[in-house]
């Protein structure tokens, strides 16, 4: 049956009809939806931001995304991975800088040495003030036992994509093989569920042979899964990448940064306590694209911290927005921005989600 997009917005529940209905959404009925999303969120969390300082720790990556200019495949980049006390001092700057938490981000690697070295960083960056800086890992598919160990050290936040619930769609972007595994990927993300992490997901959005159906369907898997965060940001084409060949297939940039937002916006309707990271592609796409996120709906942001002189290297696609900004630059303009956009910066919190803090208290009744 179809309805007016004023009787959608008020639905209790969002059937995958009416889901498509908001993606298909343009013009007014667009920034009807994001209204509502805006509205949702105050009265779900206030109008806080949460910040996470961003650790990108090395750009060695087992793996060959067809989409990711970190890929192993790419010759074009020099490999890094940042010192033990590189990473500690990154941590230490977002708890000066009052950022609450610093989320540590890396290429795919499983061998002992790396997970082992993941381990000692945790345990460091605990020792700061008496732990006093939340942690969020985003390190791509390991052991069971790998993402125990992480947790029992300290983490407590961790960020698996899914990239693409569809699995079809997943194999387009993906080689087809024992490293990229669509199951594999599932089966982490249950496996960090019932650890007991506060697990995020998400997707690309605009990429090729991607659907509003597939989108749509991508929404109701995360609330199927019942997950406690969420990242989803535009695709950017890299030209170092296979799927750069169908560059010139993908919606246009406008499009893509649209279908984003109504991602972000009809998604806080689905799950109003969840958080939601204002991805950095979208600011890459658009210089306003990181406050429009935060407007339709995102409750997140993640500045820099990787020292300068690695960012040239982790590339995942190009022309990556803040690469050259230094992070006390980083820090200001930021909260000139949010408060622009009537929005407020939480400083020296963890900034946990809602939706997680309160089903974990249920279950422990
Ligand atoms: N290696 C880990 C993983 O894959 O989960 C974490 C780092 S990976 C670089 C972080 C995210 O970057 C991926 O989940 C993917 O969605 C995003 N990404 C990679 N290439 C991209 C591109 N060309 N455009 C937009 N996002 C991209
Ligand atoms: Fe490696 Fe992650 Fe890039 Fe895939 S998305 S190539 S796993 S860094």
């Amino acid at each position: 049956m179809f309805m007016t997009i004023r009787e959608l917005l008020e639905k209790q529940y969002l059937e995958k009809d009416d889901i498509k209905q908001l993606l298909a959404t343009s013009g007014e009925e667009m920034q009807m939806l994001f209204h509502k999303a805006q509205e949702v969120k105050f009265s779900a969390l206030d109008n806080f931001v949460h910040l996470r300082g961003l650790i990108e720790y090395s750009n060695k990556c087992r793996k060959s995304c067809l989409y990711c200019g970190v890929r192993s495949n790419n010759t074009n980049i020099e490999r890094y991975t940042l010192t033990d006390d590189e990473v500690v001092e990154c941590a230490k700057l977002s708890h000066k800088l009052g950022y609450g938490s610093v989320a540590i981000q890396s290429g795919e690697r499983s061998d002992k040495a790396f997970t082992d070295k993941i381990t000692t960083l945790i345990k460091r960056i605990k020792e700061i003030d008496g732990g006093s800086l939340g942690i969020t890992l985003s390190l791509g598919e390991q052991s069971d036992e790998v993402y125990r160990e992480w947790f029992e050290a300290g983490a407590h936040r961790y960020l698996l994509r899914i990239e693409s619930s569809n699995e079809d769609l997943y194999y387009k972007i993906h080689p087809h093989d024992e490293r990229h595994d669509f199951h594999k990927r599932l089966a982490c993300i249950d496996s960090l569920l019932s650890i007991g992490y506060q697990t995020g997901t998400g997707v690309m959005v605009g990429l090729p042979f991607q659907t509003i159906d597939i989108l749509a369907d991508d929404l109701i898997f995360f609330r199927q899964k019942d997950v406690a965060m969420v990242g989803m940001g535009p695709f950017i084409p890299h030209p170092d990448t296979p799927l750069y060949k169908y560059a010139d297939q993908i919606p246009p940039v406008q499009e893509r940064m649209d279908m984003t937002l109504k991602m972000i916006a009809t998604l806080r309707l689905m799950m109003p306590e969840i958080n939601m990271v204002a991805a950095t592609a979208n600011q890459t796409i658009d210089p306003m694209g990181r406050e429009k996120a935060i407007m339709a709906g995102a409750n997140v942001i993640m500045p820099n911290l990787t020292p300068n002189e690695y960012r040239e290297d982790y590339l995942i696609y190009p022309d990556k927005a803040c690469v050259s900004d230094k992070p006390e630059e980083c820090f200001s303009c930021l909260d000139i921005r949010m408060k622009a956009i009537g929005h407020k910066i939480l400083y020296n919190a963890w900034g946990d989600s809602v939706a997680f803090t309160k089903k974990k208290a249920k279950s422990e009744r």
